[in-house]
């Protein structure tokens, strides 16, 4: 079940925390590390390593839950859990995106289609803000604005960078910040730079991996949102390992 990088410590062999072999059993049935005098349960360690791998696959909460035999609402608990672990550990990166950014916005959840001036109400407003070649940053805001949007460019972006976006006027006063160009979807040819095909692809990325979840609440969007920021972002890295280390075992230090 467990296989690869995880088995050393679903086994027991391996320390989760420093990774040096020699673990013994205490009376109480926890297991103590020899070297940095850790100790945990090796029960409660494999189940979270299991629930873990199930996330990891991008298997629904309900389906791991009858697969595993074990109550929804504990896993759909953890996998939030998880989740929290990933904003955190997004949310922690100071580093300002600078280059060739795309900034986009888009609308999560609802019935109804929704677009800037109408039909956004019950959906949850993500903005993207997309280095070439590197990262995606989002977050989730309560408006469109001017105001918002630019505060959230100068937070995360650096200035002098060059800016691709819409025609959408919330981005007017980019141009005191950094190059500015507008696209225009009408004219964009091939091999043309003036595009925002990188935010967008990230947008289908997510909008893609949501449909399998049967009604994300509003409130809990902004956790959903930040885990495939992270999936997007750490999509040629060993997400399981990245996991592990973020969800487990600095949670535990
Ligand atoms: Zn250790």
């Amino acid at each position: 079940m467990i296989k690869g990088y995880a088995r050393k410590y679903f086994e027991g062999k391996t320390c989760i925390f420093c990774g040096k072999y020699g673990l013994y059993k205490l009376a109480d049935k926890r297991v103590k590390c020899k070297h940095c005098k850790k100790y945990y349960s090796l029960n409660k360690l494999r189940r979270d390593l299991q629930l873990l791998y199930y996330f990891y696959l991008e298997i629904s909460a309900r389906r791991a839950a009858n697969e595993l035999e074990i109550n929804y609402s504990v896993v759909h608990k953890k996998f939030m859990h998880f989740r929290k672990c990933i904003s955190n550990y997004c949310n922690n990166e100071t580093r300002k995106l600078y280059g060739e950014l795309e900034l986009d916005e888009s609308y999560f959840g609802g019935k109804r289609k929704g677009n800037r001036r109408r039909g956004a109400k019950n959906k949850a407003i993500v903005f993207g803000i997309l280095e070439r070649k590197g990262k995606v940053h989002t977050v989730t805001v309560q408006d469109v604005s001017a105001d918002t949007l630019m505060s959230e460019i100068k937070n995360k972006a650096k200035k002098g960078s060059v800016f691709y976006t819409d025609g959408w006027k919330s981005y007017a006063s980019l141009q005191q910040y950094g190059k500015h160009n507008i696209i225009d979807h009408d004219k964009e040819l091939v091999n043309n730079h003036n595009h925002i095909n990188g935010i967008e692809g990230f947008w289908s990325f997510a909008k893609e991996r949501f449909h399998k979840y049967h009604g994300i609440s509003k409130t809990n969007y902004p956790l959903y949102i930040k885990e495939m920021e992270f999936r997007f972002n750490n999509r040629n890295e060993n997400v399981y390992k990245l996991l592990i280390d973020i969800c487990i075992v600095r949670r535990a230090v």
